[in-house]
């Protein structure tokens, strides 16, 4: 197994918020569920075209540890998990993707550095907010990358929603760690759901929680959006890596297209000045604050 760097640590604490639906005070947990170095050049991209892929792979900097961030919202509807997380099996890198190709595990070794301890999982950090597992009702993910469904493990028995393109047309996605029994609720979006994005899938029956389109970074990549009775909460998976980037218009080198990152940006903002917007991507350092403080995308 490879040595786990622990003197870089960065701890990323557990935040629990507050919010209001139809008037009932609902919990909102962000979850820090180990921690990934990517390499600058996956964070910010640097080059053009396919010079830019390359420049992942053969730069040497990485970032500090960024969190990987799982939200849970206590909805009256049942407890909803966005994302899973890491997992410890995974850091055995040759084990955990043998059945993957030598390019995958490559690509993988060269593009970040994942770390966690096995009581860092999910399931641990449910317990430590009075969650059990069993207690989850639905489980939906953004898209198909490890971080965010190697914690898929502990869900076999709940509802597991995510976009049809991502499931049909998943990028960089290792499916031989998928979990056997894996057979998601894969849904389409329906027009004139919502301002700006146009197409939603509402996930809630009162329809205050809605699967959007935020393609780019994946070309089926989705966010979740919570409208809570003061403000609206996406919770943007890998959109960007940092709240930054899309005020700025700064594009990650992970991408799969960078002119619908382009549109996806303008998106958020467009919708930021319609209703108030905490927008908390998943390996956003100051996403958990955000969220405790209610901070607004613009
Ligand atoms: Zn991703």
């Amino acid at each position: 197994m490879k040595q786990q760097d622990f003197n870089k640590s960065k701890i990323y604490k557990n935040v629990t918020t507050t919010v209001k639906l139809k008037g009932k005070e609902v919990k909102v947990h962000g979850l820090s569920i180990g921690t990934v170095a990517v390499k600058r050049n996956f964070k910010t991209k640097n080059g053009y075209g396919s010079l830019s892929k390359i420049n992942i792979l053969l730069g040497k900097e990485y970032t500090e540890y960024l969190p990987i961030w799982v939200w849970v919202i206590e909805h009256p509807e049942g407890i909803i998990v966005i994302d899973t997380g890491e997992n410890a099996e995974s850091l055995d890198i040759d084990k955990y993707l043998a059945k993957e190709s030598f390019f995958a595990k490559y690509q993988f070794k060269h593009a970040c550095k994942v770390k966690i301890q096995p009581q860092e999982e999910l399931n641990h950090q449910l317990n430590k907010i009075n969650i059990k597992v069993d207690d989850v009702k639905l489980v939906i993910l953004t898209h198909l990358h490890s971080d965010h469904i190697d914690g898929l493990k502990f869900f076999p028995k709940q509802e597991i929603l995510m976009g049809k393109y991502e499931f049909l047309h998943p990028d960089n996605c290792f499916t031989t760690t998928l979990p056997s029994w894996f057979k998601p609720n894969t849904v389409d979006f329906i027009q004139n759901k919502i301002e700006v994005f146009n197409q939603a899938y509402p996930i809630s029956q009162n329809e205050d929680l809605l699967l959007i389109p935020t393609p780019g970074h994946t070309l089926g990549h989705n966010s979740v959006l919570l409208k809570t009775d003061d403000f609206d909460i996406i919770f943007a998976g890998d959109s960007s890596y940092h709240q930054d980037q899309v005020l700025k218009g700064e594009m990650a080198g992970a991408n799969t297209d960078y002119n619908k990152t382009k549109q996806t940006y303008r998106n958020f903002l467009d919708y930021a000045t319609l209703r108030r917007t905490i927008y908390l991507p998943t390996h956003d350092e100051n996403a958990g604050q955000r969220l405790a403080s209610k901070s607004f995308l613009v």
